[in-house]
């Protein structure tokens, strides 16, 4: 599959190229009037693309699933009227046919549209011989050969413009983010692909509005090259992701605060160097829960302990442990001084959280 890397990340797009590129507007269109002010409203910031989804995938049903074709011409006047290119979610084929028809500038296929073969092999049928830019959400599990795998089925139809959005994955243990960053995904992505210009969607990552900035600088740390925002003009009361999207004056003032830093995109080491580094906090986290876990443990053994009238400190024991993971240490390549550091802190530490559990009422 040929990958040249072009000189700017949209080259031949027919973008002004300026990082980031800017894709905002509502989750969903749900009025004329709401989808005309939010573009109107858009317009002074520097946002290029207009987006809105007008079929909505809903995890429950019962939930407002998108306004439907009649969104279509609510978009073509936003172009008509502010000059802003559009984007729409298609999630079937017949959804790529009614967005060609009338007029949208680029489609985006959606998390959960990626991570099913078939579906985007029918997209990609239907769009084979259109030059049309198609932007391809991440797949909502964190697997890099199926994001890889839904771009190259559109590549063998054609489709020459092709970017990836990053929009966080599903977890199933409870994170600050609505869908976890996994940012040596994306990372991993581009490495493997560095034609592919990289769009950040902090909106579905943060699930909420004050992590919005926070994720769109990381973004942008991180050398992506555009920034998808869901906008409204009045949040709180919008029919579908209320609480992650902001007006279109407060992503005016997001805009204005994020720090660009120079990117160096002839190299590969920045890249390399992120992708370990969150490995790494990765591990650390990890690390953390499951010291987190032992002192729970360690607390359990105190009220034990409490409850039968034994000391805290058996020497016995201590010994037992130290010996064993000196063996087990330097088998691994550890040091023996790191060892006896590492395990008289969480010894310390232990005796500490018993200590209290023996002194509390
Ligand atoms: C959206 O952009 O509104 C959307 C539904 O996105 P995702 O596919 O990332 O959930
Ligand atoms: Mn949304």
């Amino acid at each position: 599959m040929e990958s040249k890397i072009a000189a700017t990340p949209f080259e031949g797009w027919g973008f002004d190229a300026t990082r980031p590129l800017v894709i905002a507007g509502p989750c969903s269109a749900e009025t004329e009037e709401q989808v005309l002010e939010t573009a109107r409203r858009l317009k002074p910031t520097r946002t290029q693309v207009f987006r809105a989804g007008i079929w909505k995938p809903r995890t429950r049903p019962n939930s407002f699933e998108g306004v439907g074709v009649k969104g279509l011409k609510w978009l073509k006047m936003v172009k008509e009227e502010t000059g802003l290119l559009t984007t729409t979610e298609v999630a079937n084929a017949q959804h790529a046919y009614e967005a060609l028809k009338y007029g949208v500038d680029i489609l985006w296929i959606g998390a959960r549209t990626t991570v099913n073969p078939f579906t985007i092999q029918e997209i990609a049928d239907a769009l084979s011989g259109v030059d049309i830019p198609v932007c391809v959400k991440n797949p909502v599990n964190p697997d890099v050969d199926l994001w890889i795998g839904s771009i190259e089925r559109l590549q063998k139809v054609g489709i020459k413009r092709i970017a990836a959005v990053h929009r966080g994955f599903s977890s199933f243990s409870e994170t600050r983010y609505r869908n976890s960053p996994n940012w040596q995904i994306p990372i991993e992505l581009k490495r493997i692909r560095p034609d592919l210009p990289l769009i950040c969607d902090p909106s579905h990552i943060s699930g909420r509005r004050n992590l919005l900035l926070e994720v769109s600088q990381k973004a942008m740390d991180l050398n992506f090259d555009g920034l998808m925002i869901e906008t409204h003009p009045d949040p709180d009361n919008a029919w579908s992701d209320a609480k992650q999207q902001i007006t279109p004056e407060e992503l005016g003032q997001l805009l204005g605060q994020l720090i660009l830093r120079k990117t160096d995109p002839g190299s590969n080491f920045q890249h390399q160097l992120e992708a370990l580094r969150c490995e790494i906090d990765r591990l650390d986290q990890e690390l953390m829960n499951i010291l987190e876990d032992r002192m729970k443990v360690a607390a359990g053994i105190g009220q034990c302990k409490k409850e039968n009238g034994v000391t805290i400190l058996q020497p016995a024991r201590w010994d037992q442990i130290i010996s064993k993971y000196l063996a087990v240490g330097e088998k691994k390549g550890f040091s023996e001084e790191f060892i006896r550091k590492l395990f008289m802190a969480i010894h310390q530490e232990s005796i500490n959280t018993q200590t209290k559990i023996m002194n509390d009422e």
